[in-house]
């Protein structure tokens, strides 16, 4: 379960979310997109920085 997680269909791979993470949820995947670990968070900031919208808050199985 996922609290907070990306829409992948959306990610540009600016890491701009990844430099403001201080919680160390999110990283860059093997195709340079960004992944959420496992998290019970609410990345808000993260969140507020994506360009795309691509960061997602609220349960994802
Ligand atoms: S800030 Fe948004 S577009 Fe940039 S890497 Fe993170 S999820 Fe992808």
């Amino acid at each position: 379960m996922k609290k907070t997680w990306v829409d992948k269909g959306l990610c540009i791979g600016c890491e701009a979310c990844v430099s403001v993470d201080e919680d160390d949820v999110l990283f860059m995947d093997e195709d340079g997109l960004a992944e959420a670990k496992e998290n019970n968070k609410e990345l808000k900031t993260c969140q507020m920085v994506c360009p795309t919208g691509a960061i997602k808050i609220g349960d994802k199985e």
